[in-house]
């Protein structure tokens, strides 16, 4: 076996044992490359299952934690899916794998632009980068099939909730910043929204505004 090999099926095997076993979701994330979304320092470590600095004092989620929301959301080749927090990029380009088309939207110019140059070397071709405060979501292109938050709100945002249409699913960190969150599932009904608890997690803050970089 080569060394890419191996470290694709030790990758996928660390996926696995932590309960993420949804077939859809594990071939995507053996064809994205996680080592394209971390630079520098810590490019050692990307097949590594944790989390990991990246620019803007921000991080690139767990692959096992990528993998559990991804899930969680229940992803359909016809759905069109938000994603706030984009990071690295590394969640939208697992979703972009999984969706027929992903917008995505961060609060750091920055980390949209260096987003966008691994999403058109990758050639991930339906994925929309937005620099905005996600808290608002994106009313232009609303409703989502699927919203996914990837930054802890005390409770989930409002505008977030009413973009999300009938039948649709939002996975998201709810709790105070710099303590354990709880993974929630959100489904809008006909009549109002089911919650249902995940798993206890923990995430940077959704802070309002634009980040000055
Ligand atoms: N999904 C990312 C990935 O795959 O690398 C990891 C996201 S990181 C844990 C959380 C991100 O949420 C940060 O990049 C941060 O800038 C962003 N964020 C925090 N508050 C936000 C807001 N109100 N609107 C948009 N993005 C926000």
């Amino acid at each position: 076996m080569t060394d890419d090999r191996e470290r694709t099926m030790r990758f996928l095997y660390a996926l696995r044992s932590k309960g993420v076993t949804d077939a859809r979701v594990l071939a995507a994330m053996e064809r994205i490359d996680r080592g394209a979304f971390v630079k520098g320092l810590f490019a050692e470590r990307a097949y590594d299952d944790m989390p990991l600095p990246i620019a803007c004092g921000q991080t690139i989620s767990q692959p096992s934690v990528v993998g559990l929301m991804s899930q969680a959301l229940e992803v359909g080749p016809r759905d069109k899916v938000l994603e706030v927090g984009t990071g690295s990029g590394y969640q939208a380009a697992v979703l972009s794998e999984l969706a027929r088309r992903v917008y995505t939207i961060d609060r750091y110019r920055r980390l949209v632009r260096e987003a966008e140059e691994v999403f058109r070397a990758l050639d991930l071709t339906n994925i929309t980068a937005v620099t905005g405060d996600g808290s608002f979501g994106l009313p232009e292109q609303a409703p989502f099939d699927r919203i996914i938050v990837t930054a802890a709100a005390e409770d989930p945002p409002g505008p977030l909730l009413a973009q999300l249409r009938v039948g649709g699913i939002m996975v998201l960190p709810v709790g105070q910043s710099g303590a354990v969150q709880t993974l929630i599932r959100v489904t809008r009904t006909e009549n109002g929204f089911d919650y249902h608890e995940l798993r206890p997690v923990r995430f940077v803050p959704l802070v309002g505004g634009l980040g000055q970089e």
